[in-house]
């Protein structure tokens, strides 16, 4: 068959001019034998949707007609049981985590500081900076050969992928148990092993995978289905809890409950509805209230419930948060710096990862660079420590392991204390330690020495968040602003300012402007401080949105994932369905026979196929000349996974018996893995039986006419969270297929403020 479009572009030296350029913005597309590893312009065919419509066939109503109300009370009670236990266990993983961290890194920094000022004395320095190579080493030697060997999936944060998750994209192997364990290992070590990584962005991933796990009643990797909770095994169902575990990922790592809402909320809004909306909180609330429970009673006080989450802001007073008018500028600046330098990191990241894409391909050889820039970061902390001799009192910070290093009896090295103790902690010291422990070239060292470090570090290949190293350069650089406006004016507090230049970074680097607020807004427990975060946020997202995109889309893009955008292209409404959607369609008969439809299935990867009455032969020489020609009247739309289920059962119209055992059971049984087409045996004989469609077809699929404008394609999909769309001429027969892929092609490209729209292609990698 022949796949054709109709749209009117044009190839110039460039590429494929769109018809954009009619509405004033010129676009191109390069070649696809050109399009580097790397490239921000493709889209990758290997990548899925989710089908998040329900499929209302007769089998479907069957169940409903049987089980009754009884069944819809008793699903919504089990929804509400697999929300709790959602919270509880997402909150168990994160103090799991949390603890190990603690624990190790309190033995190798104390280890450390018993050598650092033994060897003091002694001239014999190298060997505490061996002890600490090692130590470093280690961990993420282990840690990185799990994600490069076992896992690559729980690679980094894994919020981009639980980011297209919620956008309607399968993403493989993300919510499996498997990864959930390198992904809890992963964030340990690298933690433990001094890298500019945090455990935070790691736990919404976290929460995403028991949720999927736990909602499933089944695991791929253990091979077992304990036959329970069969009615939740659909892609729509799967999503909720998924941005339920998100959620109480964000609650549990923030101590952020409404903020783990509004972060699924800012993620995957298209599906939202109320009664959603109260069980995700739930599930943050709970998983907030267990980390709380247990971490407070770990550390000696029960009764008083002070750990809301594992990042922890440590306390600020109400004095220290209070603001005047006459800073509200000073946070627009820090804002527009954060914005600037957010870019800036968006920017050099993305370099490396294309370089990375291309000459760091093999295992080993990420493992190695793992272990290259741990030794890196070790080195450049160490070696700080020896030439900033940045001397105070003794006393006056709180660190745990303040060393005399090249200080005089009665005082330790400040720069050494914020080196020896996990970047969290060097956050907390960034918004607490008293005026006098931090001076300007402290902090300058360690703002330049960390931006680019954790740089270097995201995309590696290990588990870890940005959040944390961001907040830790953001709180230096913003430390340094406070003390410039304490020369000014003195009395203000620093602290603040480090907390606004934490978020300005942070914003800058990662773009989520609501549910960040909210998420710090929470951590640091002052609702009154919420305008200057909101303005830095806000300010920082505009300027770095004004040069780059935010760093997660980057990864996104550069996989090929064909993420949805929260809007279409900009002056699209002149261009119609017919010019986006794939024609001729490969549909099928109402009643097809087997032969047909597994001659289809084995031809084209299509998931989704019209149902139609009246075809005409798709491979004459005439449907390939008439761009148009209609393929029947449209009577429903049926998946690739359900004609693999009917043609595994063998139910065939000659074969009576097997339509009695078949119910909604029969297609939940092997989701969301359905066999290929090809592991199907079917006798020569049963080729010519025939298969009645229109049972199993979903009856009533969203259609558009021709005529239909881009954006109100896009925004169908959009508000539905739709995998295909037919497009049907004004007799309701089927003259095209519109897919996200279709969709996601038209990405709007922004260049130093040029606005345009890039046409990608869609390649097989
Ligand atoms: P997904 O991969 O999102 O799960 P899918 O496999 O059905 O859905 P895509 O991979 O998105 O479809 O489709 C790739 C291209 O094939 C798109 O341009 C789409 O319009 C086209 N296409 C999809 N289904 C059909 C079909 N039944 N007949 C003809 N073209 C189709």
């Amino acid at each position: 068959m022949n796949r054709n479009r109709s749209s009117s572009f044009t190839t110039t030296k460039y590429g494929t001019m769109s018809r954009y350029s009619n509405n004033k913005i010129d676009s191109f597309s390069e070649n696809e034998d050109t399009v580097p590893i790397g490239s921000l312009n493709i889209l990758s065919a290997k990548y899925e949707s989710l089908d998040y419509e329900v499929v209302e066939n007769f089998v479907y109503r069957d169940e409903e007609r049987k089980k009754g109300y009884q069944y819809v009370v008793k699903k919504n009670f089990v929804r509400w049981i697999i929300f709790f236990w959602i919270g509880v266990i997402t909150a168990t993983v994160g103090i799991i985590i949390d603890l190990s961290i603690e624990n190790i890194a309190d033995f190798k920094f104390s280890h450390v500081k018993q050598y650092i000022e033994e060897c003091n004395q002694k001239n014999c320095l190298w060997r505490p900076y061996i002890l600490l190579l090692v130590y470093n080493v280690v961990p993420v030697l282990i840690g990185s050969t799990l994600v490069a060997y076992v896992e690559p999936v729980a690679l980094g944060s894994g919020i981009p992928q639980v980011k297209c998750y919620l956008n309607g994209i399968k993403i493989p192997r993300l919510v499996r148990i498997k990864t959930l364990f390198i992904k809890v290992i992963g964030v340990i070590t690298t933690v433990v092993g001094g890298m500019c990584g945090g455990k935070e962005g790691p736990m919404i991933h976290a929460g995403a995978v028991i949720a999927a796990g736990i909602s499933q009643g089944k695991s791929t990797t253990f091979n077992k289905d304990f036959g329970v909770l069969n009615y939740f095994r659909e892609d729509n169902e799967k999503r909720d809890f998924v941005s339920g575990g998100a959620a109480a990922g964000v609650a549990a790592a923030f101590g952020s409950p409404v903020g783990g809402v509004l972060f699924s909320l800012e993620e995957g809004a298209s599906f939202w509805n109320q009664g959603l909306t109260w069980r995700i909180f739930f599930a943050s609330m709970i998983s907030t209230f267990t980390l709380n429970v247990v971490l407070s009673a770990y550390h000696g006080h029960p009764g008083e419930l002070t750990y809301w989450g594992l990042l922890n802001f440590g306390k600020f007073n109400n004095f220290a948060l209070s603001y005047e008018i006459f800073e509200l500028p000073i946070f627009v600046i820090m804002g527009i710096i954060g914005g600037l330098t957010g870019a800036l990191f968006c920017h050099l990241n993305y370099k490396l990862t294309v370089f990375r894409m291309r000459h760091l391909v093999s295992r080993w050889k990420k493992v190695l660079e793992a272990i290259l820039v741990c030794c890196s970061t070790a080195t450049v902390g160490f070696l700080l420590m020896l030439w900033r001799n940045d001397c105070k009192p003794s006393g006056l910070d709180p660190t745990k392991y303040a060393v005399q290093l090249n200080c005089n009896d009665g005082e330790y090295n400040y720069m050494a204390s914020l080196w020896l103790q996990v970047p969290e902690a060097s956050v907390r010291s960034f918004f607490h330690d008293p005026e006098e422990s931090l001076d300007v070239a402290t902090l300058v060292y360690f703002a330049i020495a960390y931006y680019l470090l954790t740089i270097w570090t995201y995309g590696l290949s290990v588990s870890a968040g940005l959040f944390i190293p961001c907040l830790a350069t953001g709180a230096a650089w913003g430390r340094l602003i406070g003390i410039g406006v304490q020369f000014i004016f003195p009395g203000a507090d620093v602290g603040k300012y480090a907390l606004i230049g934490a978020a300005s970074q942070l914003g800058g680097a990662v773009r989520m402007t609501i549910s960040l607020t909210v998420i710090l807004i929470e951590a640091t427990g002052n609702i009154t401080f919420g305008l200057p975060l909101m303005i830095c946020l806000l300010t920082a997202k505009w300027i770095g949105d004004y040069f780059t995109e935010s760093i997660y889309d980057i990864h996104i893009q550069l996989s090929g994932i064909p993420l949805m955008a929260w809007d279409p292209p900009p002056l699209s409404s002149n261009i119609y369905a017919n010019e986006v959607m794939s024609h001729p369609v490969a549909v099928f008969k109402s009643k097809e026979t087997v032969g047909q439809i597994i001659d289809t299935l084995k031809t084209y990867t299509y998931n989704g196929f019209p149902v139609v009455d009246g075809i005409f032969n798709l491979d004459s020489e005439e449907s390939y000349c008439n761009n148009y020609k209609p393929n029947g009247r449209l009577r429903g739309l049926i998946l690739r996974s359900q004609l693999i289920v009917l043609l595994q059962n063998k139910v065939f119209n000659e074969v009576p018996s097997a339509w009695d055992n078949v119910s909604l059971t029969t297609f939940r049984q092997d989701y969301p893995r359905y066999s290929n087409i090809d592991s199907i045996e079917i006798l020569e004989s049963e080729r010519h039986y025939t298969i009645d469609l229109l049972r199993f077809m979903n009856p009533s699929p969203y259609i558009v006419q021709h005529m239909a404008s881009l954006p109100r394609i896009f925004r169908l999909f959009r508000a539905m969270g739709l995998r295909h769309i037919v497009v049907v001429n004004d007799s309701n027969e089927v003259v095209g297929m519109v897919t996200r892929k279709d969709l996601t092609r038209y990405r709007v490209w922004r260049h130093r403020g040029t606005l345009g729209v890039v046409e990608l292609r869609i390649s097989a990698k």
